[in-house]
């Protein structure tokens, strides 16, 4: 059962990225290959944001800072 830590981690952060969370939580971040298209694993929160709340890193490979702005 993962909904109900689920619930409160979204609560806590906004609803903004929770489409993304919900979609990735099936396989807790195993790797990128399970992120939902336009998404990227946080290594700060440890989860998956969607493109728009990355910073941007020119010097990053995908052009993404590699933690989000959460
Ligand atoms: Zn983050």
């Amino acid at each position: 059962m993962s909904f109900l830590p689920l619930y409160s981690r979204v609560t806590g952060i906004g609803v903004m990225a929770s489409r993304c969370r919900r979609e990735a939580i099936g396989e807790t971040v195993r790797e990128k290959v399970d992120l939902p298209a336009g998404c990227k694993l946080c290594r700060t929160c440890g989860e998956s944001e969607p493109h728009g709340e990355w910073h941007r890193d020119a010097t990053a490979s995908d052009g993404l800072s590699t933690h989000c702005k959460a």
